[in-house]
């Protein structure tokens, strides 16, 4: 089959999985051990990959903390600075990933009151639509800033100088943006969110980066690692693998233009071919380039998946891919259930340039135009 999921986790570098390797084997020590040389290398090699993450992010290296993944930076950000304070109000969006949305629901059930912004036609969140939901005693604001189902791109730069500007504290999920887009060169939230598995590193590693001053208190308790906030031995091969993999981020980011060239061209081909049996669902301007997404009207969305066997894709985020509700963001974008569940994401990454574009459009426009047939065929 085609892998057409790069959305929901990435294969291992070459060069990522090299530099890992050593760190499972012969430098297997564990960084806390300061007694002797094998725990001395696995330090230097942590705090390597803290510098060389920091320096991509121009960011002092003691506000990277490392964490098992994105959902785990997620929960630290937002419980870790406010499940013990005084219920207040928080801003965050439907668009939100569930690793933000459940904390935040645990938040709510606390007495939080939270405003969840809702997304243009577009699918976009924008600045003047998130100031005017500020209150008095706002506190957060939590915002995705690239969406993983469709792919829109919300303005967090600067919704997180407002913020600062406001003194409220401002939390970004980048786990879709990062290697998606250049966030690295742009204004950064307080908290930063983001994981190895999307970039063509491991799985099990993430990182949060941690603005100084910003007070998180930690949420489990065991060893003094990571300046007392995320207890237990570190991951040190993982380490190493997510600080190479985002060393290659400028080559990942070279590569969007053609994958937007591909990206257009299926999008272009689907539309052509099959008219108003399907709708775009990642039609904005503010975009990244790897994320197509499509609803096909009246098809069952279990035989839409069952009749492409050769293609990997998924409906909304591979985290719901057990339940079978409508996902939310397309609901969210005004799409009937039966639309949010027979959708189809598409999302892109360099591997995909070596394979047969043509084919995979032909067999996509093939299954599709049969299974819309079929339908029309029983309805008449
Ligand atoms: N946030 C977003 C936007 C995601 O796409 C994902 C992965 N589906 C996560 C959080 C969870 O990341 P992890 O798998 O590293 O916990």
């Amino acid at each position: 089959p085609v892998y057409l999921d790069y959305a929901a986790t990435t294969p291992v570098s070459q060069e990522v999985l090299q530099a890992m390797l050593p760190y499972f084997t012969d430098q297997f020590g564990n960084s806390g051990s300061n007694q002797h040389l094998f725990g001395w290398e696995a330090a230097d090699a942590v705090e390597e990959s803290r510098n060389s993450i920091a320096s991509f992010f121009h960011v002092k290296p003691s506000s990277i903390l490392f964490t098992s993944g994105a959902t785990e930076s997620n929960n630290l950000a937002i419980l870790g600075l406010l499940e013990h304070q005084t219920p207040g109000h928080i801003i965050s969006s439907v668009l939100e990933h569930k690793a933000v949305l459940e904390p935040l629901a645990h938040l709510a059930s606390k007495g939080w009151e939270i405003t969840y912004l809702k997304p243009n036609l577009d699918g976009e969140i924008t600045l003047e639509h998130f100031i005017a939901s500020v209150k008095e005693n706002t506190r957060l604001v939590s915002l995705l800033w690239v969406n993983n189902e469709i792919g829109t791109i919300t303005d967090v730069p600067a919704i997180a100088q407002w913020c600062s500007n406001h003194s409220i504290i401002c939390h970004s999920d980048a786990t879709q943006a990062l290697g998606k887009m250049a966030i690295q060169h742009l204004y950064l939230p307080d908290l930063l969110s983001f994981s190895g598995h999307k970039i063509f590193g491991p799985k099990g590693i993430g990182g949060l980066y941690v603005k100084p001053g910003i007070g998180l208190q930690a949420r489990q308790w065991g060893g003094s690692q990571e300046r007392n906030l995320r207890a237990g031995t570190l991951a040190v091969p993982l380490i190493v693998g997510l600080a190479k993999a985002i060393q290659q981020i400028p080559l990942l980011l070279q590569y969007l233009p053609e994958l937007e060239a591909k990206k257009k061209d299926l999008a272009n081909e689907l539309k052509a071919k099959l008219g108003n049996s399907i709708v775009i669902n990642s039609d904005s301007q503010n975009q990244v380039a790897s994320i197509l997404n499509v609803s096909i009207k009246g098809v069952d969305w279990e035989k839409l998946f069952r009749s492409m066997p050769l293609l990997a894709m998924s409906n909304g985020s591979a985290c719901n891919s057990k339940s079978t509700f409508p996902s939310h963001v397309l609901k969210a974008l005004g799409r009937p259930d039966d639309m949010a569940l027979a959708s189809l994401r598409i999302s892109l990454a360099h591997p995909y340039l070596q394979e047969n574009h043509e084919w995979v459009k032909q067999y996509l426009v093939q299954h599709l135009h049969q299974l819309i047939h079929e339908r029309l065929d029983t309805n008449f």
